[in-house]
Protein backbone atom coordinates (compact mmCIF):
# COMPACT_ATOMS: atom_id res chain seq x y z
CA UNK A 1 0.00 0.00 0.00
CA UNK A 2 1.49 2.98 -0.85
CA UNK A 3 1.43 6.34 1.21
CA UNK A 4 -1.11 8.59 0.96
CA UNK A 5 -0.39 12.34 1.02
CA UNK A 6 -1.22 12.92 4.59
CA UNK A 7 1.27 9.95 5.84
CA UNK A 8 3.99 11.35 4.00
CA UNK A 9 3.49 14.54 5.40
CA UNK A 10 3.33 13.21 8.88
CA UNK A 11 5.97 11.20 8.23
CA UNK A 12 8.39 14.45 7.75
CA UNK A 13 7.43 16.13 11.11
CA UNK A 14 8.12 13.31 12.94
CA UNK A 15 11.33 12.59 12.18
CA UNK A 16 12.18 15.93 12.57
CA UNK A 17 10.24 16.20 15.43
CA UNK A 18 12.23 13.45 17.46
CA UNK A 19 15.42 15.76 16.40
CA UNK A 20 14.95 18.41 18.56
CA UNK A 21 12.37 20.20 15.86
CA UNK A 22 8.92 22.25 17.10
CA UNK A 23 6.25 21.69 14.69
CA UNK A 24 5.05 24.64 14.12
CA UNK A 25 1.76 25.10 11.64
CA UNK A 26 1.75 26.59 8.30
CA UNK A 27 1.81 30.50 8.49
CA UNK A 28 -0.77 32.23 5.89
CA UNK A 29 -0.35 32.30 2.43
CA UNK A 30 -0.27 36.46 3.39
CA UNK A 31 3.28 37.08 4.34
CA UNK A 32 4.02 39.24 6.73
CA UNK A 33 7.11 40.21 4.77
CA UNK A 34 5.85 43.27 2.27
CA UNK A 35 8.67 42.34 -0.68
CA UNK A 36 6.61 39.14 -1.62
CA UNK A 37 3.17 38.93 -2.83
CA UNK A 38 2.41 35.60 -1.11
CA UNK A 39 4.17 32.80 0.65
CA UNK A 40 6.18 31.12 -1.89
CA UNK A 41 8.17 29.08 0.56
CA UNK A 42 8.52 27.77 4.03
CA UNK A 43 11.04 29.86 4.87
CA UNK A 44 9.42 33.03 4.62
CA UNK A 45 7.82 33.23 7.80
CA UNK A 46 11.30 32.87 9.44
CA UNK A 47 13.08 36.07 7.53
CA UNK A 48 13.26 37.99 10.30
CA UNK A 49 15.00 35.42 12.19
CA UNK A 50 17.52 34.57 9.57
CA UNK A 51 18.16 38.66 9.31
CA UNK A 52 18.31 38.72 13.01
CA UNK A 53 15.45 40.90 13.60
CA UNK A 54 13.78 38.36 15.75
CA UNK A 55 14.82 35.66 18.05
CA UNK A 56 13.73 32.63 18.18
CA UNK A 57 11.70 30.69 20.28
CA UNK A 58 13.02 27.86 19.03
CA UNK A 59 16.54 26.72 17.75
CA UNK A 60 14.63 23.93 15.37
CA UNK A 61 11.55 24.31 13.64
CA UNK A 62 9.35 22.00 11.25
CA UNK A 63 6.62 23.17 8.88
CA UNK A 64 4.18 22.03 6.50
CA UNK A 65 3.98 25.57 5.07
CA UNK A 66 1.21 26.46 1.97
CA UNK A 67 2.91 27.94 -0.86
CA UNK A 68 1.66 29.79 -3.77
CA UNK A 69 3.95 30.96 -7.15
CA UNK A 70 2.48 32.60 -9.65
CA UNK A 71 6.05 32.61 -11.56
CA UNK A 72 4.64 28.44 -12.11
CA UNK A 73 1.06 29.34 -13.32
CA UNK A 74 2.31 28.92 -17.46
CA UNK A 75 3.80 25.50 -16.22
CA UNK A 76 0.43 24.46 -14.51
CA UNK A 77 -0.66 20.93 -16.28
CA UNK A 78 2.05 20.96 -18.65
CA UNK A 79 5.03 19.71 -16.42
CA UNK A 80 4.58 16.71 -14.18
CA UNK A 81 5.99 18.87 -11.42
CA UNK A 82 4.92 22.15 -10.68
CA UNK A 83 1.47 23.73 -9.78
CA UNK A 84 0.56 27.71 -8.27
CA UNK A 85 -0.26 26.14 -4.87
CA UNK A 86 1.68 23.45 -3.30
CA UNK A 87 2.89 22.14 0.32
CA UNK A 88 6.66 22.89 1.32
CA UNK A 89 8.08 20.78 4.11
CA UNK A 90 10.73 22.08 5.71
CA UNK A 91 13.32 21.64 8.89
CA UNK A 92 14.64 24.94 10.15
CA UNK A 93 17.75 26.06 11.99
CA UNK A 94 18.43 28.97 13.67
CA UNK A 95 21.93 29.14 14.41
CA UNK A 96 22.00 25.67 15.55
CA UNK A 97 23.17 22.75 13.41
CA UNK A 98 24.12 23.36 9.57
CA UNK A 99 25.70 22.04 6.50
CA UNK A 100 27.02 18.25 7.38
CA UNK A 101 23.88 17.50 9.89
CA UNK A 102 21.42 18.91 7.25
CA UNK A 103 22.91 16.92 4.42
CA UNK A 104 22.96 13.62 6.73
CA UNK A 105 19.22 14.01 7.86
CA UNK A 106 18.34 14.95 4.17
CA UNK A 107 19.74 11.61 3.07
CA UNK A 108 18.42 9.51 6.06
CA UNK A 109 14.77 10.62 5.59
CA UNK A 110 15.01 10.40 2.33
CA UNK A 111 16.70 6.20 2.06
CA UNK A 112 15.10 5.43 5.36
CA UNK A 113 12.06 6.84 6.27
CA UNK A 114 11.01 7.34 2.64
CA UNK A 115 13.03 4.30 1.40
CA UNK A 116 14.61 5.63 -1.64
CA UNK A 117 17.26 3.33 -3.23
CA UNK A 118 20.84 5.25 -2.98
CA UNK A 119 20.55 4.17 -6.63
CA UNK A 120 17.22 5.99 -7.15
CA UNK A 121 18.92 9.41 -5.96
CA UNK A 122 21.15 12.12 -7.59
CA UNK A 123 21.81 14.92 -5.84
CA UNK A 124 23.71 18.26 -7.07
CA UNK A 125 25.66 21.39 -4.89
CA UNK A 126 26.34 24.73 -6.39
CA UNK A 127 29.85 24.89 -8.22
CA UNK A 128 31.92 26.40 -6.10
CA UNK A 129 30.51 24.40 -2.86
CA UNK A 130 33.58 22.24 -2.11
CA UNK A 131 32.43 21.38 1.47
CA UNK A 132 29.14 20.45 0.51
CA UNK A 133 30.95 18.03 -2.53
CA UNK A 134 32.84 16.34 0.04
CA UNK A 135 30.06 15.83 2.75
CA UNK A 136 28.16 14.23 0.12
CA UNK A 137 31.07 11.59 -0.92
CA UNK A 138 33.18 11.08 2.08
CA UNK A 139 30.17 11.07 5.04
CA UNK A 140 27.25 9.96 3.13
CA UNK A 141 29.23 8.11 0.49
CA UNK A 142 27.43 8.91 -2.43
CA UNK A 143 29.07 8.04 -5.77
CA UNK A 144 31.03 11.30 -7.55
CA UNK A 145 28.77 10.44 -10.68
CA UNK A 146 25.78 11.08 -8.63
CA UNK A 147 26.96 14.91 -7.55
CA UNK A 148 26.20 17.50 -9.93
CA UNK A 149 27.70 20.49 -9.91
CA UNK A 150 25.51 23.65 -11.05
CA UNK A 151 25.36 27.16 -11.32
CA UNK A 152 23.61 30.16 -9.15
CA UNK A 153 19.93 29.67 -11.08
CA UNK A 154 19.75 26.29 -9.34
CA UNK A 155 22.10 26.24 -6.34
CA UNK A 156 22.09 29.67 -5.04
CA UNK A 157 18.67 30.02 -3.31
CA UNK A 158 16.68 33.32 -2.42
CA UNK A 159 13.75 34.60 -1.85
CA UNK A 160 14.09 37.52 -3.65
CA UNK A 161 16.35 40.53 -5.01
CA UNK A 162 17.53 40.97 -1.53
CA UNK A 163 16.95 39.10 2.17
CA UNK A 164 18.94 36.36 3.15
CA UNK A 165 19.90 33.62 0.52
CA UNK A 166 22.92 31.27 0.57
CA UNK A 167 23.83 28.02 -1.57
CA UNK A 168 22.00 24.94 -1.61
CA UNK A 169 21.82 21.64 -2.65
CA UNK A 170 19.20 19.64 -3.81
CA UNK A 171 18.26 15.47 -3.85
CA UNK A 172 16.71 14.03 -7.18
CA UNK A 173 14.53 11.27 -7.62
CA UNK A 174 16.00 9.45 -10.77
CA UNK A 175 12.87 7.01 -11.99
CA UNK A 176 15.29 5.36 -14.35
CA UNK A 177 19.01 4.44 -12.69
CA UNK A 178 19.19 2.01 -15.64
CA UNK A 179 19.98 4.56 -18.06
CA UNK A 180 23.51 4.84 -15.92
CA UNK A 181 25.69 7.97 -14.94
CA UNK A 182 27.86 8.94 -18.14
CA UNK A 183 24.98 11.29 -18.95
CA UNK A 184 23.20 12.31 -15.80
CA UNK A 185 21.42 15.39 -17.47
CA UNK A 186 19.33 17.10 -14.06
CA UNK A 187 17.25 19.40 -16.46
CA UNK A 188 15.97 16.15 -18.01
CA UNK A 189 12.82 16.00 -16.50
CA UNK A 190 11.32 12.40 -18.12
CA UNK A 191 13.89 10.70 -16.30
CA UNK A 192 14.72 13.28 -12.70
CA UNK A 193 12.91 14.92 -10.12
CA UNK A 194 13.88 17.55 -7.68
CA UNK A 195 12.36 17.17 -4.60
CA UNK A 196 14.60 18.33 -1.87
CA UNK A 197 16.11 21.50 -1.75
CA UNK A 198 18.71 22.39 1.40
CA UNK A 199 19.60 25.89 1.57
CA UNK A 200 22.64 26.87 3.95
CA UNK A 201 21.18 30.40 4.42
CA UNK A 202 24.39 32.38 5.26
CA UNK A 203 24.06 35.48 3.64
CA UNK A 204 22.34 38.51 3.35
CA UNK A 205 21.97 40.60 -0.10
CA UNK A 206 21.36 44.12 -0.18
CA UNK A 207 19.74 46.18 -3.10
CA UNK A 208 23.34 46.61 -4.70
CA UNK A 209 23.38 43.12 -4.72
CA UNK A 210 26.62 43.19 -1.97
CA UNK A 211 26.64 39.66 -0.35
CA UNK A 212 27.38 39.93 3.70
CA UNK A 213 27.57 37.08 6.02
CA UNK A 214 24.70 36.73 8.80
CA UNK A 215 25.43 36.81 12.07
CA UNK A 216 24.02 33.39 12.40
CA UNK A 217 24.34 30.21 10.07
CA UNK A 218 21.02 28.95 9.41
CA UNK A 219 19.25 25.85 7.82
CA UNK A 220 16.63 26.10 5.40
CA UNK A 221 14.78 23.21 3.28
CA UNK A 222 12.08 22.36 0.96
CA UNK A 223 10.55 19.48 -0.03
CA UNK A 224 7.55 19.31 -1.86
CA UNK A 225 4.54 17.63 -0.50
CA UNK A 226 2.79 16.61 -3.81
CA UNK A 227 6.43 15.53 -5.60
CA UNK A 228 6.76 13.03 -2.55
CA UNK A 229 3.52 11.97 -3.25
CA UNK A 230 4.00 12.09 -7.04
CA UNK A 231 7.55 9.06 -6.55
CA UNK A 232 5.48 7.33 -3.87
CA UNK A 233 2.58 6.79 -4.91
CA UNK A 234 3.88 5.47 -8.64
CA UNK A 235 2.09 8.14 -10.65
CA UNK A 236 3.02 9.86 -13.69
CA UNK A 237 2.65 13.73 -12.03
CA UNK A 238 1.94 15.57 -9.04
CA UNK A 239 -1.92 16.54 -10.40
CA UNK A 240 -2.39 12.11 -10.00
CA UNK A 241 -1.76 12.03 -6.54
CA UNK A 242 -4.13 11.84 -3.19
CA UNK A 243 -3.70 15.27 -2.65
CA UNK A 244 -4.84 16.70 -6.14
CA UNK A 245 -6.81 13.96 -8.30
CA UNK A 246 -10.01 13.91 -6.62
CA UNK A 247 -10.58 17.59 -7.18
CA UNK A 248 -9.54 16.96 -10.67
CA UNK A 249 -11.86 14.02 -10.89
CA UNK A 250 -14.99 16.10 -9.70
CA UNK A 251 -14.30 19.01 -12.44
CA UNK A 252 -14.52 15.45 -14.94
CA UNK A 253 -17.46 14.18 -13.58
CA UNK A 254 -19.22 18.02 -14.21
CA UNK A 255 -18.04 17.74 -17.46
CA UNK A 256 -19.04 14.24 -18.21
CA UNK A 257 -15.86 13.21 -19.54
CA UNK A 258 -13.38 10.74 -17.87
CA UNK A 259 -10.00 11.95 -17.45
CA UNK A 260 -7.91 8.99 -18.22
CA UNK A 261 -9.53 8.92 -21.59
CA UNK A 262 -8.97 12.69 -22.33
CA UNK A 263 -6.86 14.30 -24.83
CA UNK A 264 -4.06 16.28 -23.62
CA UNK A 265 -5.29 19.36 -24.15
CA UNK A 266 -8.41 18.44 -22.06
CA UNK A 267 -5.94 17.13 -19.00
CA UNK A 268 -4.47 20.01 -18.91
CA UNK A 269 -7.64 21.91 -18.56
CA UNK A 270 -8.39 19.31 -16.27
CA UNK A 271 -5.20 19.52 -14.17
CA UNK A 272 -5.25 23.87 -13.96
CA UNK A 273 -8.74 23.26 -12.67
CA UNK A 274 -7.48 20.99 -9.81
CA UNK A 275 -4.73 23.05 -8.97
CA UNK A 276 -6.41 26.69 -9.71
CA UNK A 277 -9.15 25.51 -7.37
CA UNK A 278 -7.39 24.21 -4.27
CA UNK A 279 -5.21 27.70 -5.01
CA UNK A 280 -8.42 29.78 -4.61
CA UNK A 281 -9.73 27.76 -1.69
CA UNK A 282 -7.10 28.80 0.50
CA UNK A 283 -6.39 32.11 -0.97
CA UNK A 284 -10.06 33.42 0.05
CA UNK A 285 -9.57 31.17 3.45
CA UNK A 286 -6.41 33.66 4.19
CA UNK A 287 -8.54 36.37 3.73
CA UNK A 288 -8.05 37.83 -0.03
CA UNK A 289 -10.72 38.49 -2.02
CA UNK A 290 -10.87 39.37 -5.55
CA UNK A 291 -9.82 42.67 -6.83
CA UNK A 292 -8.05 44.30 -9.47
CA UNK A 293 -4.49 44.88 -7.77
CA UNK A 294 -1.83 43.02 -5.73
CA UNK A 295 -2.96 39.20 -4.92
CA UNK A 296 -6.69 40.36 -4.83
CA UNK A 297 -5.93 40.31 -8.89
CA UNK A 298 -4.08 37.22 -8.63
CA UNK A 299 -6.86 35.62 -7.02
CA UNK A 300 -9.13 36.85 -9.95
CA UNK A 301 -6.76 35.88 -12.50
CA UNK A 302 -7.02 32.11 -11.00
CA UNK A 303 -10.81 32.36 -10.59
CA UNK A 304 -11.29 33.73 -14.45
CA UNK A 305 -8.87 30.72 -15.51
CA UNK A 306 -10.93 27.72 -13.77
CA UNK A 307 -13.85 29.65 -15.37
CA UNK A 308 -11.81 29.60 -18.70
CA UNK A 309 -10.69 26.14 -18.37
CA UNK A 310 -14.20 24.63 -17.14
CA UNK A 311 -15.66 25.73 -20.57
CA UNK A 312 -12.71 24.53 -22.31
CA UNK A 313 -13.85 21.06 -21.75
CA UNK A 314 -17.45 21.95 -22.20
CA UNK A 315 -18.98 23.21 -18.92
CA UNK A 316 -21.37 25.76 -19.41
CA UNK A 317 -22.99 26.49 -15.91
CA UNK A 318 -21.42 27.58 -13.12
CA UNK A 319 -19.58 24.81 -11.27
CA UNK A 320 -16.75 26.24 -9.48
CA UNK A 321 -18.49 26.02 -6.11
CA UNK A 322 -18.87 22.14 -6.49
CA UNK A 323 -15.48 21.43 -7.12
CA UNK A 324 -14.84 23.43 -4.37
CA UNK A 325 -16.03 21.24 -2.01
CA UNK A 326 -13.69 18.35 -3.05
CA UNK A 327 -10.86 20.97 -2.51
CA UNK A 328 -12.18 21.81 1.04
CA UNK A 329 -12.75 18.33 2.12
CA UNK A 330 -9.95 16.97 0.78
CA UNK A 331 -7.87 19.53 2.82
CA UNK A 332 -10.22 20.08 5.89
CA UNK A 333 -8.01 17.38 8.75
CA UNK A 334 -4.87 19.60 7.54
CA UNK A 335 -6.66 22.89 7.25
CA UNK A 336 -9.36 23.49 9.38
CA UNK A 337 -9.92 26.93 8.62
CA UNK A 338 -11.07 25.34 5.01
CA UNK A 339 -14.62 24.01 6.65
CA UNK A 340 -14.78 27.18 9.26
CA UNK A 341 -14.35 29.67 5.68
CA UNK A 342 -16.80 27.69 3.83
CA UNK A 343 -19.36 29.98 3.36
CA UNK A 344 -16.92 32.99 2.90
CA UNK A 345 -15.11 30.84 0.44
CA UNK A 346 -18.06 29.66 -1.57
CA UNK A 347 -19.97 33.26 -1.58
CA UNK A 348 -16.04 34.66 -3.17
CA UNK A 349 -16.38 32.50 -6.03
CA UNK A 350 -19.56 32.30 -6.83
CA UNK A 351 -19.71 36.01 -7.11
CA UNK A 352 -16.23 36.38 -8.69
CA UNK A 353 -17.74 33.21 -11.35
CA UNK A 354 -21.04 34.56 -12.38
CA UNK A 355 -19.90 37.79 -12.96
CA UNK A 356 -16.94 37.16 -15.43
CA UNK A 357 -19.38 34.47 -16.94
CA UNK A 358 -21.26 37.50 -18.25
CA UNK A 359 -18.63 39.44 -19.53
CA UNK A 360 -17.00 36.63 -20.93
CA UNK A 361 -19.67 35.45 -23.14
CA UNK A 362 -20.01 38.81 -24.68
CA UNK A 363 -15.86 39.55 -25.43
CA UNK A 364 -15.64 35.58 -26.40
CA UNK A 365 -18.19 36.19 -29.30
CA UNK A 366 -16.35 39.35 -30.29
CA UNK A 367 -12.97 37.60 -29.83
CA UNK A 368 -14.45 35.29 -32.04
CA UNK A 369 -15.39 37.35 -35.34
CA UNK A 370 -12.43 38.87 -35.20
CA UNK A 371 -10.30 35.75 -35.26
CA UNK A 372 -12.43 34.32 -38.13
CA UNK A 373 -11.75 37.93 -39.72
CA UNK A 374 -8.32 37.89 -39.50
CA UNK A 375 -8.07 34.29 -40.45
CA UNK A 376 -9.98 35.49 -43.45
CA UNK A 377 -7.10 38.10 -44.04
CA UNK A 378 -4.75 35.42 -43.49
CA UNK A 379 -3.10 37.71 -40.73
CA UNK A 380 -1.27 36.22 -37.91
CA UNK A 381 -1.96 39.10 -34.97
CA UNK A 382 -4.91 40.47 -32.75
CA UNK A 383 -3.83 44.00 -33.03
CA UNK A 384 -3.29 45.89 -29.79
CA UNK A 385 -6.53 47.88 -30.28
CA UNK A 386 -8.69 45.01 -30.14
CA UNK A 387 -7.49 43.46 -27.28
CA UNK A 388 -7.24 46.74 -25.75
CA UNK A 389 -11.21 46.63 -26.45
CA UNK A 390 -11.90 43.48 -24.82
CA UNK A 391 -9.72 44.89 -21.81
CA UNK A 392 -11.61 48.02 -21.56
CA UNK A 393 -15.42 46.76 -22.35
CA UNK A 394 -15.50 43.96 -21.52
CA UNK A 395 -13.08 43.14 -18.64
CA UNK A 396 -10.78 40.71 -20.68
CA UNK A 397 -7.39 40.31 -19.01
CA UNK A 398 -4.69 40.16 -21.58
CA UNK A 399 -3.41 37.35 -21.08
CA UNK A 400 -7.08 35.47 -21.43
CA UNK A 401 -7.06 37.25 -25.23
CA UNK A 402 -3.71 36.03 -25.36
CA UNK A 403 -4.56 32.44 -24.23
CA UNK A 404 -7.78 32.41 -26.68
CA UNK A 405 -5.21 33.71 -29.61
CA UNK A 406 -3.01 30.96 -29.05
CA UNK A 407 -5.84 27.89 -29.30
CA UNK A 408 -5.84 29.86 -33.03
CA UNK A 409 -2.49 29.97 -33.22
CA UNK A 410 -2.39 33.87 -33.12
CA UNK A 411 -0.55 36.47 -31.33
CA UNK A 412 -1.59 39.54 -29.56
CA UNK A 413 0.49 42.96 -29.87
CA UNK A 414 1.30 43.69 -26.54
CA UNK A 415 3.30 46.63 -26.81
CA UNK A 416 -0.06 48.02 -29.31
CA UNK A 417 -1.71 47.14 -26.31
CA UNK A 418 0.19 48.52 -23.66
CA UNK A 419 0.50 51.77 -26.08
CA UNK A 420 -3.42 51.84 -26.03
CA UNK A 421 -3.64 51.51 -22.81
CA UNK A 422 -1.21 54.81 -22.16
CA UNK A 423 -3.24 56.65 -24.22
CA UNK A 424 -6.13 55.82 -22.07
CA UNK A 425 -4.46 56.79 -18.99
CA UNK A 426 -3.42 60.43 -20.62
CA UNK A 427 -0.87 60.76 -18.21
CA UNK A 428 3.16 60.11 -18.51
CA UNK A 429 4.23 57.75 -15.24
CA UNK A 430 7.53 56.59 -14.30
CA UNK A 431 8.66 53.69 -14.81
CA UNK A 432 7.97 51.22 -11.93
CA UNK A 433 4.56 52.34 -12.41
CA UNK A 434 4.38 50.92 -15.82
CA UNK A 435 5.62 47.71 -15.24
CA UNK A 436 3.30 45.19 -16.75
CA UNK A 437 2.17 43.07 -13.88
CA UNK A 438 0.71 40.47 -15.79
CA UNK A 439 2.40 39.81 -18.93
CA UNK A 440 4.36 36.54 -17.03
CA UNK A 441 1.69 36.07 -14.44
CA UNK A 442 4.47 36.58 -12.34
CA UNK A 443 3.50 39.22 -9.74
CA UNK A 444 6.06 38.09 -7.28
CA UNK A 445 8.76 38.65 -9.69
CA UNK A 446 7.49 42.44 -9.70
CA UNK A 447 8.22 42.73 -6.17
CA UNK A 448 11.35 41.53 -5.99
CA UNK A 449 11.99 44.91 -7.98
CA UNK A 450 10.46 47.37 -6.24
CA UNK A 451 11.38 48.55 -2.87
CA UNK A 452 8.88 48.49 0.20
CA UNK A 453 7.54 51.56 -0.67
CA UNK A 454 7.17 51.62 -3.90
CA UNK A 455 5.66 48.27 -3.32
CA UNK A 456 3.08 49.13 -0.86
CA UNK A 457 1.66 52.02 -3.51
CA UNK A 458 0.23 49.27 -5.59
CA UNK A 459 -2.20 48.26 -2.36
CA UNK A 460 -3.57 51.27 -3.29
CA UNK A 461 -5.72 51.50 -6.06
CA UNK A 462 -5.73 55.28 -6.40
CA UNK A 463 -2.21 55.61 -6.55
CA UNK A 464 -1.41 53.69 -9.43
CA UNK A 465 -3.68 52.43 -11.99
CA UNK A 466 -5.43 49.21 -12.46
CA UNK A 467 -3.31 46.05 -12.55
CA UNK A 468 -3.65 45.28 -16.14
P1 LIG B 1 11.88 23.53 -9.92
O1 LIG B 1 13.33 23.71 -10.32
O2 LIG B 1 11.38 22.13 -10.11
O3 LIG B 1 10.99 24.58 -10.49
P2 LIG B 1 12.53 25.01 -7.59
O4 LIG B 1 14.01 24.83 -7.61
O5 LIG B 1 11.97 26.26 -8.15
O6 LIG B 1 11.83 23.73 -8.31
P3 LIG B 1 12.67 25.37 -4.74
O7 LIG B 1 12.58 26.84 -4.74
O8 LIG B 1 14.00 24.75 -4.52
O9 LIG B 1 11.99 24.79 -6.08
O10 LIG B 1 11.59 24.80 -3.68
C1 LIG B 1 11.82 23.68 -2.83
C2 LIG B 1 10.95 22.50 -3.22
O11 LIG B 1 9.58 22.86 -3.34
C3 LIG B 1 11.29 21.90 -4.58
O12 LIG B 1 12.38 21.04 -4.50
C4 LIG B 1 9.99 21.17 -4.90
O13 LIG B 1 9.95 19.91 -4.27
C5 LIG B 1 8.92 22.08 -4.31
N1 LIG B 1 8.35 22.96 -5.36
C6 LIG B 1 8.87 24.12 -5.84
N2 LIG B 1 8.06 24.70 -6.74
C7 LIG B 1 6.97 23.90 -6.84
C8 LIG B 1 5.77 23.98 -7.61
N3 LIG B 1 5.51 24.99 -8.43
N4 LIG B 1 4.87 22.98 -7.47
C9 LIG B 1 5.10 21.95 -6.63
N5 LIG B 1 6.22 21.82 -5.88
C10 LIG B 1 7.15 22.79 -5.97
MG1 LIG C 1 10.91 26.59 -9.88
MG1 LIG D 1 15.11 23.85 -9.20
MG1 LIG E 1 15.21 24.10 -6.10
Amino acid sequence: QYLSGSEIRALFLDFYAQRGHQILPSASLVPEDPTVLLTIAGMLPFKPIFLGQRTPEFKRATTSQKCIRTNDIENVGRTKRHQTFFEMLGNFSFGDYFKEQAIAWGWEISTKVFNFSKDNLVVSVFEDDDEAFNIWRDKIGVSVARIKRMGADDNFWASGATGPCGPCSEIYYDFYPERGEDNIDLEDDTRFIEFYNLVFMQYNRDAEGNLTPLANKNIDTGMGLERMAQILQRVPNNYETDLIFPIVKTAADIANIDYTTSDENTKVSLKVIGDHVRAVVHMIADEIRASNVGRGYVLRRLIRRVVRHGRLIGISGEFTTAVAETAISLSESAYPNLRQKEDAIKAELQREESNFLKTLERGEKLLEEAIAKLKEESKTQISGKSAFDLYDTYGFPLELTQEIALESSLTVDVAGFEAEMEIQKGRGRDAHETIDLTVQGSLDKLAEHISVTEFLGYTQPTATAKVE
